[in-house]
C-alpha cells in the first residue's frame, strides 16, 4: 500500500507498507500470522523520468510458529519487489546484472553471500 509519493530534490521518494495478513516462512513454508515487530527498509528502484527513485518500505517481522523450524522470526517480502537482504528492487537488481554482464563483468553473476539470486 502506497502511503505517499514526494519529490525531494532530483529524486522521487515513495512511502509504502505491506498489508498482507500473513508471511510465509522461507525455512519451513508455514504461514505466519503473529506479528513480531516492524522496521523500515530503504530500497532503490528504477528511475522515474530519469530521476532517482527510492522506496521507504515499512516491513513486518512475523513469528514462525512451527516447532520444527530453526527460524524464530520471518521478515515479509513483497513478490517481484523485494528479496532477502536486498537494497534494490528485483527489477533494478536484474537490470544492473544485465548491464554488468553486457560490460563483461562475469563476477557480477556470482552471489557473494550464497543466497539465490532473485
Ligand atoms: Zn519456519
Amino acid at each position: 500500500m502506497v502511503d505517499g509519493v514526494v519529490r525531494v530534490g532530483a529524486s522521487v521518494r515513495i512511502a509504502a507498507r505491506c498489508i498482507a495478513a500473513t508471511a510465509r516462512c522461507p525455512g519451513c513454508g508455514t504461514l505466519s500470522v503473529r506479528v513480531h515487530s516492524r522496521y523500515g527498509r530503504r530500497i532503490a528502484d528504477t528511475a522515474v523520468a530519469g530521476q532517482e527513485t527510492a522506496i521507504a518500505l515499512q516491513v513486518r517481522r512475523f513469528f514462525c510458529d512451527s516447532t520444527d523450524c530453526a527460524k524464530k522470526t520471518v521478515a515479509e517480502q513483497l513478490d517481484q519487489l523485494t528479496f532477502r537482504y536486498g537494497r534494490r528492487t528485483v527489477i533494478l537488481q536484474r537490470l544492473l546484472r544485465h548491464i554488468a554482464l553486457a560490460l563483461g563483468g562475469q563476477a557480477a553473476n556470482a552471489s557473494p553471500n550464497g543466497w539465490p539470486r532473485p
